[in-house]
């Protein structure tokens, strides 16, 4: 384990990730690492934890474009994953590749260890793949390892605030005319029509436009 290599510094020569807080019909986190240009995503259900005791169920959803990154606003209702979009957390990443391994073949490994270096996030992770059912989703375990980053009992419901714009979910609601909501109130009601996106229902994950397919609306 290198702890010591983690440090603030910003590197445009690494890769970014971004955890963007979605409130489609159930809120859910969706963590993405910029990988060959695409933005490798996952699915979690219960947002990433800081303590290393804590294993967070993270479920492979289609790859985004880069540009999407840098998404902070509302898909419209009626659209896939139509809710409030807020950049959790983002920063650079380092890759931790074994010797040899291309980053495409990195994708197939069965556990992916990299370092963040986000605001909120930092230091050493580990994505472990998961296999359980009859599901054709790829399910992985999302793992903070140890280092001086850990926190015990860690909540990501505590820092509520976007990383990009210091804005809450009802201030980007509220820039867009949209009724703000309590954020405990479920989405479904604040939209006044279902969302599609669930992850707890493995469902495929949406976009802002063009990105997932179109018209897979479900209850
Ligand atoms: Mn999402």
């Amino acid at each position: 384990m290198p702890p010591d290599r983690v440090s603030s510094t910003e590197n445009p020569q690494l890769p970014r990730f971004v955890v963007q807080k979605h409130w489609a019909r159930t809120l859910h986190y969706d963590f993405r690492l910029e990988v060959d240009g695409q933005l490798i995503s996952w699915a979690v259900p219960k947002g990433p934890s800081r303590d290393p005791k804590v294993r967070r169920l993270a479920v492979r959803m289609p790859d985004h474009p880069l540009d999407y990154a840098a998404f902070e606003g509302t898909i419209p209702r009626g659209e896939y994953g139509a809710g409030a979009v807020l950049v959790w957390d983002t920063g650079a990443y380092e890759p931790l590749r074994p010797a040899g391994v291309s980053s495409k073949e990195w994708l197939h490994q069965d556990f992916l260890r990299f370092i963040l270096h986000g605001a909120k996030l930092r230091g050493l992770w580990e994505m472990v793949r998961y296999r359980a059912g009859p599901s054709p989703k790829e399910m992985w375990l999302w793992i903070k390892l140890r280092d001086r980053f850990v926190q015990t009992g860690y909540d990501p419901e505590s820092e509520p605030l976007s990383a990009v714009s210091g804005r809450t979910v009802d201030e980007i609601r509220g820039s867009e005319g949209i009724p703000a909501v309590s954020e405990h109130e479920r989405p479904l009601e604040a939209w006044g029509q279902p969302c599609a996106e669930d992850p707890f229902q493995l469902g495929d994950e949406p976009g802002p436009t063009g990105i997932g397919p179109p018209g897979r609306l479900t209850q």
